[in-house]
């Protein structure tokens, strides 16, 4: 049987200069690595057989009802504005409302070149390609928002980087890839009407409580807030967090340097074009406000008296580190097992997080052997620790349960880089035997791992430890 996509498309009746309609390239012999069964049911898919995926998803056969589309968009790229990126590589197919009635984007990545490409081929190798399956769907088993993934094909043709490179295609499924960036580019070039257009689509498919550009920005902050608050509770950095590649939906989008950290430090950062850690660890809760600001400015035209506009949206942004500051607190607070957090439980995480960046504690491991009672292990100190540990136990007296809300709270699994670049080498060599063992295991993050799956939890020995990673491209 064919594979059926219940297109339902509405994007592509905006005007005609928020996109270029664009089919996929097509590939020479597509073949299917990876595909997600439960997220198209979800999405309603009548999947088909494993080669016909394999032509839809790697875009050498457009599916009825689909409507080819690359999206136009601007964004500030560290820091430095540029008002025509666009999908130079990636191209919309359509949209479909899922069984829960939500609306979602499906698009391939690596489809092909677009008027927005550039200098770029259009095109991934398999290594991004898998990476981002594999962290997107573990962010989603986190249970922090993001974008999915639907398929990964492999092309059968080469990609250029520094070296021939496997080509491969990732279908990702997305709220919307509505981003800052899409309306920095029409608040760039004053085009008022697509401005408009814009918010009238986003506020109608994202924010339908919402009235105004006033509301909209408050909504979209919230979610912001949240959105970067649960990264750093699970120790993820972004890396690459240009207003193109945060989504007004509030998922996490892009996954090109990302990376999970191993141990702790406040300014890690693994991306090697950031060299001077604009998208550190812990700079994302700050860049995510820049990043706000960008988008009130872009909004501002849409206000009848713009001197008032700025006015209130300067006040909304300015408030938002107080909104990540609440949210950061809550989740740290049920890591260390506290309920409803109060004055002084800052200062509690905030000096376990100091023992641990001193000790080079890995995150993930020290959090989940709270509630294991075995915390001590991870500090040389042990005094030190013994201390914060005696403070602890006195501010636990008053919790109900602390140890489940810890179990939740703290991943015991998450995808370490060294694995990630073990399975991508893997991978490349025809094994796609480590990608399923890692996508199984993190799909239960908060279990306890199986036995067999145990040594997904170590941290990586000194010789394994991946120091850089690189930009999706
Ligand atoms: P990113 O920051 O990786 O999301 O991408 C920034 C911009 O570069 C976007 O407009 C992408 O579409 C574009 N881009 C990245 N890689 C390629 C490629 N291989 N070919 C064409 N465009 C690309
Ligand atoms: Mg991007």
């Amino acid at each position: 049987m064919t594979l059926m996509i219940p297109f339902d498309n509405s994007y592509a009746h905006l005007p005609e200069n928020f996109f270029s309609r664009q089919s996929p390239a097509p590939v020479a012999s597509p073949e299917l690595l990876a595909f997600n069964d439960a997220l198209a049911d979800e999405l309603g898919l009548d999947a088909g057989t494993a080669q016909d995926r394999a032509e839809v998803f790697s875009g050498n056969r457009t599916p009825q009802g689909a409507a080819p589309l690359a999206q136009a968009y601007a964004g500030h790229q560290f820091g430095g504005f540029n008002p025509q990126l666009g999908d130079g590589r990636a191209i919309l197919l359509g949209e479909v409302v899922d069984r829960n009635g939500q609306r979602r984007d499906i698009q391939i990545k690596g489809a092909g070149r677009t008027p927005y490409s550039r200098m770029g081929d259009g095109r991934a190798w398999m290594g991004p390609v898998l990476r981002e399956y594999l962290l997107s769907e573990a962010m989603h088993a986190m249970g922090i928002p993001t974008t999915r993934a639907l398929a990964a094909v492999a092309t059968g043709e080469p990609v250029y980087r520094d070296a021939a490179l496997p080509g491969a295609a990732l279908t990702r499924v997305a709220a919307s890839h509505i981003r800052v960036g899409t309306f920095q580019y029409f608040a760039a070039r004053q085009d008022l009407d697509g401005l408009k257009a814009l918010f009238d689509y986003t506020r109608a498919r994202h924010f339908p409580q919402a009235r105004t550009p006033q509301d909209v920005l408050e909504q979209a902050i919230e979610r912001q807030a949240e959105l970067v608050a649960g990264w750093m509770s699970v120790g993820f950095i972004h890396g690459v967090m240009n207003t193109d590649n945060t989504a007004l939906s509030g998922e996490t989008i892009d996954y090109g340097p990302a990376a999970f950290m191993d141990s702790y430090h406040p300014v890690t950062v693994y991306s090697s074009i950031d060299r001077n850690g604009r998208y550190s660890y812990d700079n994302q809760s700050r860049v995510i406000v820049w990043n706000m600001a960008q988008l009130a400015g872009a909004l501002v035209p849409l206000m009848p008296d713009n001197d008032a506009a700025i006015a209130d949206f300067t006040e909304t942004v300015n408030a938002m580190p107080a909104r990540i500051e609440a949210a950061w607190r809550r989740r740290f607070a049920a890591k260390i097992g506290i309920a409803g957090a109060r004055d002084g439980d800052e200062t509690l995480v905030n000096d376990l997080l100091a023992l641990m960046a001193e000790a080079g504690a890995d995150f993930t491991n020290t959090f989940r052997d709270l509630a294991r009672g075995t915390a001590r292990d991870h500090f040389p100190d042990a005094g030190g620790y013994e201390r914060w540990h005696a403070r602890w136990q006195e501010r636990l007296a008053s919790e109900t349960d602390p140890n489940a809300r810890m179990m939740a709270a703290n991943p015991a699994l998450i995808p370490r880089n060294h694995r990630v670049e073990a399975m991508i080498q893997a991978a490349v060599a025809g094994d796609m035997g480590p990608f399923h063992r890692l996508l199984s295991a993190l799909s239960t993050p908060y279990d306890e791992p199986a036995p067999e799956n145990r040594d997904l939890a170590t941290p990586p020995q000194p010789h394994e430890e991946v120091r850089q990673t690189f930009c999706g491209t």
